[in-house]
């Protein structure tokens, strides 16, 4: 076998794996390095989405909302279940074989498009030469034209709550708990503390989170972040916000966290702790000095907007560039790469990325928020929806939340979408599409919408928009 491929591709997570499919596609003879194996020492494919993250995560909010959702929300249905049980070592199977079928599924296309996958960690040298050292410890080293960097991210730990592994998790730990915790405690309101939190609530753990900023999902449209905190402290979940953590005492039993909440110290006893305090980028030991890559002071590798780096011929995607950790974000970045690495133009709007929290009901958002656009000072106008008027939220029981869309005043053009409520996450992709094509809130006013759906929300949001609602008494939205 050559040592020289046409490109390499250094990590195989959803940015890496997809570039690698992409520039085999189109013809470019390709290698993906990925340093961690599997029980049967061979690499595992698909990087922290497939493994520990989007995947798992998904199985377990699926797993723990049928059994809410038995537990709960039959009776009003009419229908009695008795002797509900709960088997977490099942749960963690079905989660597990999800996550086998998946990442078979990435080995079996690799391997369909002939990508040589090599085990083992690349790190990239001067003039595009890749050193891979397996896990002996023996090296190896390899050229390419192109080289693609997608190591993605690790969770960060904070000196006050180091991992145990035990008592105190990172995210990766929680998606593996052997036993509902009875007091479950979570640093961190962001998406992977709600959505964990959220997981082990459903099961029956009592759960408190504990987060240092005053503000709700400050990233979010501020009213969707309002309404989402009233729609998760209704279902439960306790959330401090303005609890900053200052030190975690751990026992065998147990784990004692301290917090100070303005001038107030206090402490909280859990059975376990999730540490969700966010992601660094894994760029520890991906480059030599003299390669001409460089990272800012957090560890973001620089790129400019088609993910190249400042060394010709070397590109960087996914979580280890600038803008949001989301895995769909990082794969459509590895496919713009492999295109420009073939030789077309390609680019990526990232106006319209959207981002979801798989809570239920699921919070998700695309563009710009009412906040962001108040402070470009762009005039805009709002429309919003609820689903309590909407019959098929009604029929199904899913009647909290809101859809809102914003858009220029002037031209029309959608500028965001933002949602709380049933399928949220699907009705900002309608939107995605829309932003894409550069409607406007009157195309969506003129479609047809099939009745009874959620996404009739979608079409009332964008009437209300203009004091049009049909199923709601307009007033001023702004
Ligand atoms: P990664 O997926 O982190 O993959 C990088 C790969 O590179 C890894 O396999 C790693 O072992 C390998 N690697 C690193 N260094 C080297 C080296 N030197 N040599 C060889 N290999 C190396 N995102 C969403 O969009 N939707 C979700 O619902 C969602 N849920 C999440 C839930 C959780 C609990 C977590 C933790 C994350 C979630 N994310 C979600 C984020 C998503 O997982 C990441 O954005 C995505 O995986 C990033 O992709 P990536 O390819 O950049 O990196
Ligand atoms: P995200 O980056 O979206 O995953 O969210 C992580 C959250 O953790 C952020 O909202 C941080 O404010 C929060 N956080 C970080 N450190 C602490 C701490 N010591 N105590 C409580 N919350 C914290």
């Amino acid at each position: 076998m050559s040592n020289h491929f046409e490109v390499i591709v250094i990590g195989s997570g959803p940015a890496g794996y997809v570039c690698a499919i992409r520039c085999a596609q189109l013809g470019l003879s390709t290698a993906l390095i990925e340093k961690e194996t599997d029980a049967s020492d061979k690499p595992q494919l698909g990087g922290t989405c497939l493994n520990v993250g989007c995947i798992p995560s998904k199985a377990l909010l699926d797993s723990s909302q049928r059994y809410a959702d038995t537990k709960s929300h039959l009776a009003e249905h009419g229908i009695g279940v008795n002797d509900v049980t709960l088997n977490i070592p099942e749960m963690m199977t079905r989660k597990e074989k999800i996550v086998s079928q998946l990442t078979g599924g990435v080995a079996g296309l690799l391997k369909h498009n002939k990508i040589t996958v090599l085990s083992g960690a690349g790190q990239l040298l001067a003039g595009r030469q890749v050193e891979l050292t397996d896990a002996e410890g023996q090296v190896a080293l390899y050229s390419a034209d192109n080289v693609v960097l997608a190591s993605g991210s690790e969770p960060v730990e904070i000196p006050p709550a180091p991992i145990d592994g035990d008592r105190v998790v990172d995210s990766t730990g929680a998606l593996c708990f052997d036993a509902v915790p009875t007091r479950l405690g979570v640093i961190g309101a962001g998406v992977i503390g709600l959505e964990l939190g959220s997981v082990w609530a459903r099961l029956g753990a009592e759960v408190v989170i504990l987060e240092a900023m005053e503000q709700f999902l400050p990233a979010m449209d501020e009213q969707i972040a309002k309404e989402s905190a009233k729609i998760f402290a209704k279902q439960g979940l306790d959330i401090r916000l303005g609890a900053r953590v200052t030190g975690v005492e751990v026992t065998p039993e147990q784990v004692t966290v301290g917090y100070s909440s303005g001038d107030a110290e206090h402490t909280e006893t859990f059975d376990r702790l999730i540490v969700a305090v966010g992601r660094r980028p894994r760029t520890d030991k991906l480059f030599s000095g003299d390669s001409g890559v460089s990272t800012d002071e957090r560890g973001f590798v620089f790129v400019n907007e088609h993910c190249a780096t400042e060394a010709p011929g070397v590109w960087a995607v996914g979580d280890i560039v600038r803008g949001p950790m989301l895995a769909h974000k990082g794969s459509e970045e590895g496919v713009m790469v492999a295109e420009r690495i073939h030789g077309k133009a390609a680019q990526l709007n990232y106006e319209v990325v959207p981002s979801i929290i798989y809570t239920h009901p699921e919070v998700a958002a695309v563009g710009k928020n009412e906040q962001e656009l108040k402070a470009e000072g762009v005039d805009y106008k709002v429309g919003t929806f609820p689903f309590a008027a909407i019959g098929r939220a009604q029929a199904s029981g899913e009647t909290d939340g809101l859809v809102k869309i914003v858009s220029d005043a002037d031209s029309d053009q959608i500028l965001g979408a933002h949602v709380v409520g049933p399928s949220a996450a699907d009705l900002v992709q309608q939107i995605v599409i829309a932003m894409e094509m550069a409607a406007s809130t009157e195309d969506l006013q003129l479609m047809v919408f099939g009745h009874p759906t959620m996404s009739e929300a979608v079409h009332e949001a964008a009437l209300a928009a203009d004091g049009r609602a049909i199923h709601m008494v307009n007033r001023p939205q702004r």
